[in-house]
Formats: C-alpha cells, sequence, structure tokens
C-alpha cells in the first residue's frame, strides 16, 4: 500500500504532505499525499477513462472482485483495525467491529452485483412496450468522514463498483490511511486501474469544488456534517448531479412508561458509546419517562463508571481517545455551555492524560431545547430529560431540523412500533441499542441527508433509470 494518490492505477507523490496523527498520543504517525485540485481532476481522468470498460463488464465479474475483497479484509482484519485505532483513536474492539461491519458492504453488494433488475410491460393503451433499464451513471465522486474510515468508503465504494460506476474517493483527512489500505484491497482484489482512485487532501473545499464542477463526474455520494452536505448541494445544483448525502444526526433515544430499565440501560450504553459516541447514528438526548428516570439515570451512570478510557489500540479500552484535540475541547466546551444553563454534569471515570480523551459523563437537570439536545454533541456525554407522557416524548424528539435515527424503548414491540410510526427519523431501533446492517437502507429525513446507503436501495443512487418505448 502506498502513501501517495492512488491514480489509474499507480501510486503518486505529490509535492505537498498531509501528516496524520495518533490522537492517543499526539504524536505524528506517517504522512499521505496532499492533492491539489489539479491532481484531483487527474484522478477524475482516470476513472472516466476507465468507465466504459468497466461498466462493460459482466456484473458477476464485478461481484466476484467485490467478493474477493470481502475475503481480503476479513483475513486482514487486524491491519485494518490497527490502522483504524492508531489514526481515528476509537476503542481497539469498535475498531475490529468496523471492519467486520466495512467488510459485509463488500459481501452485500458482491450479492447484488447480479440482482440489477429492469422491467418490461405493455402500455396500458398497448401502442408499445414499456422497457425499464438502469444503467450505471458513470464517476462517482465520493466523500467520506473520519469517524467510520474503512465503513463509510466500503459503503460508498461496493454498491457503486457493483452498479458500474468507476470512483474517485476523498477520504477525512484525519483517516487517510485506512481508505488507502481499503483502496489498495480492491486493487488486490482484481479492480482494474482507474476503478479506483483515492484523493487524500487537506484542501477539500478547493478541491471537491474542482471536482464536482468537472462535467466528467456523474454523481457525489458524501457522508458528512449538515453544514458541507449544503456547500456541496450548492455546487451539484450548479450542474444538476444527482447526490446521495448522509448527513449529521440528533438522535433521541425513548425510554418509555413500562420499558425495562436494564434492557434500556444497555441499550443507551451502545447507542452513546460505540465508537465513543462519534457516530451519526450515536444516541445524542435521552427522553425518560418520569417513573423510570431516576434509576435509568443511576444505572446508567453506574455503568458508565465501569468503562475504561485508554489508547484505542489496548485491547482493554472500552471508550478511545477522540480524533482530535479540536474535537476532544469541541466536546468539552458543550458540557461547559450545558453547565452556565444549569445542567448538572457529572463526571463518571477518568480520562488519562496526554491525548484527546473525554470522560463519559451523565447530565442531569437538562431541558429540552437547551443547548446539548440541539446539539449533535459527537462524544460520550449523555444528557437526560425527563418527561411526563409519550406524546411529550415524542414531541420532544420531533423537535428538530435532523431525522437520521431514533431510539425506542417500550413497554413491548407493539407499543415501540407504534411509537416508531409518529417520529420523524429514516431509521428507528426498537427496543435495541444498534440498527445498522449493510442489508437495510441507512439515510435519513429533514437535514439529516437524501437518498439511502445499503439494502436494496444502495446500488440505486449509482445507477440511471432509462425508460425504452418500443413499438412492439
Ligand atoms: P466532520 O464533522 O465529520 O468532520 P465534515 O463535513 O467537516 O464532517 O467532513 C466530512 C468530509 O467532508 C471530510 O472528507 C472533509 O474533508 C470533507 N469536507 C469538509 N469541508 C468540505 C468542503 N467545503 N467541501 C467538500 N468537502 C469538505
Amino acid at each position: 500500500m502506498g502513501s501517495g494518490l492512488l491514480v489509474g492505477g499507480e501510486w503518486q507523490d505529490t509535492a505537498d504532505r498531509i501528516e496524520v496523527w495518533n490522537p492517543a498520543t499526539g504524536e505524528v504517525l506517517s504522512t499521505v499525499a496532499d492533492a491539489s485540485a489539479d491532481e484531483a481532476l487527474a484522478a477524475v481522468g482516470a476513472a472516466y477513462d476507465a468507465f466504459p470498460a468497466w461498466a462493460g463488464t459482466a456484473p458477476r465479474e464485478r461481484a466476484e472482485i467485490l467478493r474477493r475483497a470481502y475475503e481480503l479484509m476479513t483475513a486482514e482484519a487486524e491491519t485494518g483495525a490497527r490502522l483504524i485505532a492508531l489514526e481515528n483513536g476509537k476503542a481497539w474492539r469498535d475498531a475490529v467491529g468496523e471492519v467486520s461491519y466495512a467488510a459485509e458492504f463488500f459481501r452485500w453488494f458482491s450479492e447484488e452485483a447480479c440482482r440489477i433488475a429492469g422491467d418490461f410491460r405493455y402500455a396500458p393503451g398497448r401502442d408499445k412496450t414499456i422497457v425499464v433499464d438502469h444503467r450505471p451513471m458513470g464517476v462517482a465522486y465520493l466523500i467520506t468522514p473520519w469517524n467510520f474510515p474503512a465503513a463509510m468508503a466500503t459503503r460508498k465504494l461496493a454498491p457503486a463498483l457493483a452498479a458500474g460506476c468507476t470512483t474517485v474517493l476523498k477520504p477525512a483527512a484525519e483517516t487517510p490511511l485506512t481508505a488507502l489500505w481499503v483502496a489498495d484491497l480492491l486493487h488486490r482484489a482484481g479492480a482494474p486501474a482507474g476503478v479506483v482512485n483515492v484523493v487524500t487532501t487537506a484542501r477539500a473545499g478547493e478541491v471537491s469544488t474542482a471536482v464536482l464542477a468537472d462535467p466528467r463526474v456523474a454523481t457525489l455520494s458524501f457522508t458528512g456534517s449538515t453544514p458541507v452536505g449544503k456547500i456541496l448541494l450548492a455546487q451539484t445544483a450548479k450542474r444538476v448531479l444527482p447526490s446521495s448525502m448522509e448527513l449529521g444526526g440528533n438522535a433521541p433515544f425513548l425510554v418509555l412508561e413500562g420499558a425495562d430499565v436494564s434492557r434500556a440501560v444497555a441499550g443507551a450504553m451502545v447507542a452513546k458509546l460505540r465508537n465513543g459516541g462519534s457516530a451519526c447514528t450515536a444516541a445524542n438526548r435521552f427522553y425518560v419517562h418520569e417513573s423510570l428516570v431516576e434509576a435509568f439515570t443511576e444505572r446508567f451512570q453506574a455503568a458508565l463508571a465501569a468503562v475504561r478510557v485508554g489508547p484505542g489500540i489496548d485491547p482493554a479500552t472500552d471508550l478511545g481517545a477522540m480524533v482530535s484535540v479540536k474535537e476532544r475541547d469541541k466536546i468539552l466546551a458543550l458540557v461547559d455551555q450545558a453547565e452556565a444553563e444549569g445542567a448538572e454534569a457529572v463526571e463518571v471515570g477518568a480520562a488519562p492524560p496526554g491525548g484527546a480523551f473525554v470522560a463519559p459523563r451523565v447530565v442531569r437537570n437538562v431541558e429540552h431545547g437547551s443547548v446539548l439536545t440541539r446539539t449533535e454533541i459527537f462524544g460520550p456525554v449523555a444528557p437526560i430529560v425527563s418527561v411526563t407522557d409519550e406524546a411529550e416524548a415524542i414531541r420532544m424528539a420531533n423537535d428538530t431540523e435532523y431525522g437520521l435515527i431514533s431510539y425506542v424503548y417500550a413497554r413491548d414491540h407493539g407499543a415501540g412500533i407504534r411509537v416508531a410510526r409518529q417520529l420523524e427519523s429514516g431509521m428507528v431501533a426498537v427496543n435495541r441499542g444498534v440498527a445498522s446492517d449493510p442489508a437495510a437502507p441507512f439515510g435519513g429525513m429533514k437535514e439529516s441527508g437524501l437518498g439511502r446507503e445499503g439494502g436494496f436501495a444502495g446500488i440505486h443512487e449509482f445507477l440511471e433509470t432509462q425508460y425504452l418505448a418500443v413499438d412492439l
């Protein structure tokens, strides 16, 4: 695996380099290429040139390359987990879990590659036959964030390649090493030169502006914050470019009257702490029925107190470092703001010195509408709001511009589903602390995004529908 740009099957160096940091120690791990806009456009050119041949390959051939990528990634899980734990900071268990989740996108879309179905039917007037075809769009530009450096890359690369698109991947500057490993895997699995290109850069805005203005680019798939998503939507609008957007979240976690508190706490631990809380699906605010709020808060706090905070690379760690000192400070500033508003933040356990660590916190006396209920925290801080009834919980849950995921703990599944249907979010976990699955449609309502990744829908983000009117 190189540390340059991957363009047309060759690793290329650049004049400038980006330093990649280990947030657990504050040390530089490595450096990677820092692409200019022109260098990124060369990657677009390589993807454009490779497209006709790749679009023309048998779906079975694309499927087998993706299947080999799944097998390689699974066999090399430890290498991947090491890169993720080192450059992202997350705990070893989360890093290993991410590699397995990431590999599953290769497996799922290797199965989907051969299942792209069209449609054939007679027009109601019998004057023609309607044939509906789905064709690969062309060059797909893929922008990924730092929180799941492997899984966000495979969640885009796998369906794009299965559909017959060629790709330019731009990973986050904080976590480029994992993306280079993923691209190298695909190369070894047999992806032809130019089908997967990687552009690492510290100049995300400048590079993406140039790429999205290039008429050779056919679609954008972005995962990241809502503000950056809006900038990109304005740019894609200029070219009427299709785009898939997985943006921010502000996930409510409802514990309704009659719910099993122990199960709710177990679910809260996963929903809050998976990935150190740095997930757009992380439970952001807890609305707990007044009859359960004391018991829930006490037990949640006790469970958090048992969490070991430390370097992700140490297998004994439960909660690793945040991705950077900047990210850590953003989280701590939110806690300060909450305290200034009158909430009571209880620091549970201790963060070791030296790295970008944040000890878990339970925040009591939180009012709905206060800063922690409005802002995506992206860290191990759990604000708890007491609610008087189900209707109030639903109203507060929906009182946000976001709509990615919600969690509902109810007396039984039926009650949970009834509430889920009233929630304005693209996904709802009912009596569970985690929902994501490569075989399910991932995506949000409202300002959490456009389109769906994974499931049966994911491949269609990279396919254009063409209708043929046939005179027979
Ligand atoms: P996060 O909160 O995850 O850092 P960002 O939206 O800032 O969210 O980053 C997600 C991805 O978007 C990263 O790959 C980052 O480099 C990229 N990015 C950031 N700013 C821009 C921009 N102005 N144009 C295009 N991409 C950007």
